[in-house]
């Protein structure tokens, strides 16, 4: 574990009531601030967590932080990204990077203009059982992939109806879809070409469900379904290979959780997962970046990728035809 950083929270948050706080405290990190909207939330956010200093305004949250972790409305994360970073400050955003593919490359270039890291919560990279999804892969344990299918449906909880379900920045693609490509990605080491998907779910704006295929290749093909209004059962992700096939369940939450089973020739093996918090390693990941020049797992460009691919599989369900997914340097 590196040393840790001074960290500001731009959103008093959820995710980052639930998370974060414990995932920054638990790698190491500071916290020093908390910017809230709202000067009362911001106090009973800092009350509750014990943080030295609770404001209504960015500027003053960084002024002692090396790093800020933005955790609010989707709208927001393009400008209080570009401000952060023109303080001198890292910057960790909540995904999606942004809800615009022209914001996304601003942040990136902004990013690389001050010398500074831009990462995206992209927190499924971190989970144990996805690292052991990869391993199995790069092995050759399933010989060659030639299909992934993720079920990442739920249920979205009462006190999370808010802006997910209307205004800029709303839907399930914007939220669920783009962790399922940035785990898509990091699974098969590629990037997908074009997607064909449909809207599922109660008709209105913005979607609640959408089922998707991305095309990776001539002979790798990846399927996703998301929904906010699923209850019961629990998520899951599935690699067929030529040789093999991995069977992950319930692995697409935040929780240090999921199982995975080996099926091959020799019969199905549960192979053991040694869990720890994904939140917690992303930001000791983010921190060794910050401090060493350690790789990020997910940067902004990862973010961005994963926007493009997310905004063409939403123009695919709108025009009804399979979509070309932009190129990002
Ligand atoms: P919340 O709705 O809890 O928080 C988002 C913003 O809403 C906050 O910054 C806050 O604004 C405002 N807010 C919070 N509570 C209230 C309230 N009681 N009344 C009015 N406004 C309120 O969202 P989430 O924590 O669920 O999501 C925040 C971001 O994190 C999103 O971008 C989301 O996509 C992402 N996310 C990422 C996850 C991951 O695992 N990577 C998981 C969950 C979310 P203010 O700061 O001004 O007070």
């Amino acid at each position: 574990m590196t040393t840790g950083l001074r960290w500001a929270l731009i959103g008093a948050s959820t995710i980052a009531r639930e998370r974060i706080v414990a995932a920054i405290r638990a790698a190491g990190g500071n916290i020093v601030a908390v910017q809230s909207g709202n000067l009362e939330r911001a106090e009973a956010f800092a009350a509750d967590f014990a943080l030295p200093l609770a404001t209504q305004h960015l500027a003053e949250a960084v002024a002692n932080a090396d790093a800020v972790y933005i955790s609010s409305t989707n709208a927001q994360h393009c400008a209080q990204t570009l401000q952060a970073l023109d303080t001198g400050c890292h910057v960790l955003c909540e995904k999606p990077i942004a809800i615009d593919l022209a914001d996304a490359r601003r942040m990136i270039a902004a990013a690389g203009a001050a010398g500074r890291i831009l990462a995206v919560n992209h927190h499924l990279r971190h989970n144990a059982v996805h690292r052991k999804i990869r391993d199995c892969i790069v092995s050759g344990q399933i010989g060659t992939p030639r299909a992934v299918i993720i079920s990442n449906a739920g249920w979205l909880p009462g006190h999370l109806r808010g802006w997910r379900l209307s205004g800029p920045g709303a839907g399930i693609v914007l939220d669920k879809t783009v962790h399922d490509i940035d785990l898509l990605r990091f699974l098969l080491a590629s990037d997908p070409r074009s997607v064909s998907a449909a809207f599922s779910g109660p008709n209105g704006e913005p979607p609640h469900a959408i089922m998707g295929i991305l095309d990776f290749g001539p002979t790798l093909s990846a399927q996703f379904h998301d929904d906010f209004d699923a209850p019961f059962g629990q998520t899951r992700l599935e690699v067929i290979g030529d040789a093999g096939r991995l069977i992950a369940e319930d692995c697409l939450s935040g929780r240090p959780a999921g199982s995975l089973t080996l099926h091959d020739q020799s019969g199905p093996h549960i192979l053991s997962i040694a869990h720890h918090d994904p939140y917690a390693a992303l930001i000791d990941n983010f921190q060794q970046a910050a401090r060493n020049g350690a790789p990020i797992a997910a940067s902004g460009r990862d973010g961005a990728i994963a926007l493009a691919t997310a905004l063409a599989a939403i123009q695919s369900a709108t025009t009804g035809s399979r979509t070309q997914i932009e190129n990002l340097p």
